[in-house]
């Protein structure tokens, strides 16, 4: 199923339409999105019985499918293309930093460019859907709701500053577009395999697979649950593959006025446009 958050309320995305979450539910689920996290199990149980369309689907109304996660764990340096065009060794263990939540925006929100640094990042996008504390690899996906399209928007110049502050760096506002919704696990043959990119102005700057992922989401989810509970409607921005502008010669940052489109296969596209 998709998951989706259209005008301020939880809607579950159909053929032809959408379901109004709270609507559909008598009030049990919704309309907070993350709400839904609240009951995982019974929800998705609820969910699947819902077929029939209560509205239509603006997509220019949609807004982050989980906006208001408790924690966000952002991850660098895991594919290996990447690391190599920024220089660096592969890391023995995620390289963690956070997006603050404020920083985080919806699929169709503009990205203001502040600066000459400002850079793009696909990133495969994993939701927690259960409490997971300590939990082995070999169980970790069923801790996780679904799987979103995300952009970790960076300004190289902050995060590089005063040695490096990648958290504060990638927590600019609007700086962390998330949709155009979350999609469950069902319905991905391979969860582990997905193509995702992104294009400035309709060229094509990052194309990769999450099967090249360093740390999988289960090996993420293992490794960050071995360190602190993760908390349903927790988000995991995974990493980013090669091609971020920061890494070209010479470099290149967004501009006023570019359309960013990011996509990931079996989940959707997002469109921002920057200002
Ligand atoms: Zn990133």
């Amino acid at each position: 199923m998709k998951i989706a958050h259209l005008d301020g309320r939880a809607v579950l995305v159909l053929d032809g339409g959408v379901a109004d979450v709270a609507t559909a539910s008598d009030g049990r689920f919704g309309p907070d999105p993350m709400s839904l996290y609240d009951d995982w199990d019974a929800f998705v149980t609820f969910a699947a019985g819902v077929t029939a369309p209560t509205g239509e689907l603006d997509e220019t109304k949609l807004g982050n499918p989980v906006p208001h996660p408790r924690q966000v764990f952002a991850i660098g340096l895991n594919y290996g293309k990447h690391a190599e065009e920024s220089g660096m060794k592969l890391p023995e263990v995620p390289a963690t930093f956070t997006k603050f939540p404020a920083s985080l925006s919806g699929p169709f929100d503009d990205i203001e460019i502040v600066g000459s640094s400002i850079d793009w990042e696909v990133e495969l996008v994993a939701v927690i859907g259960r409490r997971a504390d300590r939990v082995a690899e070999a169980d970790a996906w069923s801790y996780v709701a679904g799987l979103t399209v995300g952009q970790d928007i960076s300004d190289r110049k902050l995060q590089f500053a005063a040695g490096a502050q990648f958290s504060l760096g990638k927590s600019r506002r609007g700086y962390g577009p998330m949709g155009p919704w979350l999609v469950t696990l069902d319905e991905f043959a391979n969860p582990d395999d997905l193509a995702l990119g992104c294009s400035v102005d309709g060229e094509t700057v990052q194309d990769a697979r999450t099967s090249d992922l360093v740390f999988g989401v289960p090996r993420l989810v293992a490794e960050l649950s071995a360190v602190l509970p993760l908390l349903p409607g927790d988000v995991i921005f995974t990493g980013t593959p090669d091609g971020v502008g920061v890494a070209r010669k010479p470099p290149r940052a967004l501009q006023p006025g570019q359309v960013l489109e990011t996509w990931i296969e079996g989940i959707g596209r997002m469109r921002n446009v920057c200002r």
